[in-house]
């Protein structure tokens, strides 16, 4: 088959990934059909990717796709919402391969598999220019109880999940600029970039507990800003209390001014959120790395004798 047949792209590689889900109709109808579980809303997401920007431009289909899905799965997730499906739109460069296609798709497969979130339709187009792909994705939360940006109280303590700063070095390691690292160090990094790890698990046992949470995609400073803005309160992070890969400790012992930039690089992935007390029963490591206190909206960071440390740069911006 010749990538010239839209059609049959669709049904060999795209339909199987609709899992047989009913709303899907086997990607052959001209919409889905869905609706949520009984007590619960959807919760809708939409991200995309574009080559040179969000991934590097001679990146694997495999590499492009976890960034893909993982991104949105990762925002379903900041938002406590267990995910349903979602729909996929594909602008293929003029200079795109069957197997390129072919290998995003099987990478597809595994992600459809792991989460059961099934591909329930999209939109196939050739552009001129670089592969840009977008995922709607849909999930869904009990009424009114996902997690939003704008509940943190004073009084409140600051959560992550996992580890910060990993994405940031892991761009930096894929460009081969870390090479004062061992290459184990080197690899797991880029992997961290390359591949989320979004805590959809996690959000979900967040309802009910956490008053606001986000994902940390675009660095951890400028992400709990959102919280701290929306939810007119601030945020005093402790600086030594953050908590760091190995591979990432290593990497700022070699250059304490690493340090910027591991709090304001994005793709980490990982869920920041604010509740009165730690969660219970989260199956990731969960570290307290400050406070939410009346006054301001901003977020500061302060050392471990509470004096205050300044950030260079705040974290990524498209338009920037
Ligand atoms: P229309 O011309 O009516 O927009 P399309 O030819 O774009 O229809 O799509 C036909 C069917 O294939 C639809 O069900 C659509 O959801 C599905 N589809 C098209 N592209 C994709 C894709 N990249 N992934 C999943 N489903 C797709
Ligand atoms: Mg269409």
């Amino acid at each position: 088959m010749g990538v010239n047949d839209e059609f049959d792209l669709i049904h060999q590689y795209f339909a199987p990934l609709a899992k047989g889900a009913p709303g899907a109709h086997g990607l052959l109808d001209d919409a889905a059909t869905m609706a949520p579980s009984d007590g619960c809303e959807l919760v809708v997401t939409m991200d995309t990717v574009v080559a040179g920007i969000h991934y590097l431009a001679d990146e694997t289909p495999s590499n492009i796709v976890a960034k893909l899905i993982g991104s949105n799965l990762s925002d379903l997730a900041a938002m406590g919402a267990f995910p349903r499906g979602f729909t996929l739109s594909c602008a293929w460069p003029q200079h795109i391969k069957t197997d390129d296609i072919a290998a995003f798709a099987h990478a597809m497969a595994d992600w459809v598999d792991t989460y059961s979130f099934p591909l329930l339709g999209g939109d196939t187009v050739r552009t001129l220019g670089e592969g840009v792909f977008t995922v709607t994705a849909f999930g869904e939360a009990p009424v009114g109880r996902s997690l939003k940006r704008n509940g943190a109280k004073a009084g409140n303590d600051v959560f992550v999940t996992g580890t910060i700063g990993d994405g940031a070095l892991g761009l930096l390691s894929a460009q081969g600029k870390l090479s004062m690292l061992s290459s184990d160090d080197q690899a797991y990094l880029a992997d961290r970039y390359r591949i989320p790890q979004p805590r959809v698990f996690v959000g979900q046992s967040l309802v009910g507990c956490a008053t606001a949470c986000i994902d940390i995609s675009d660095g951890l400073i400028q992400d709990l800003r959102h919280i701290a803005r929306t939810s007119n309160a601030r945020i005093e992070l402790e600086i030594d209390t953050i908590p760091l890969s190995d591979a990432a400790k290593r990497a700022t012992e070699s250059n304490p001014e690493m340090m910027s930039l591991l709090l304001s690089g994005g793709d980490d992935y990982e869920l920041a959120f604010t509740a009165p007390s730690a969660p219970s029963n989260v199956s990731v490591p969960i570290t307290r790395i400050g406070r939410v206190v009346a006054g301001g909206s901003d977020v500061v960071l302060k050392a471990i004798d509470g004096s205050l440390v300044a950030v260079a740069k705040t974290g990524y911006n498209h338009f920037g």
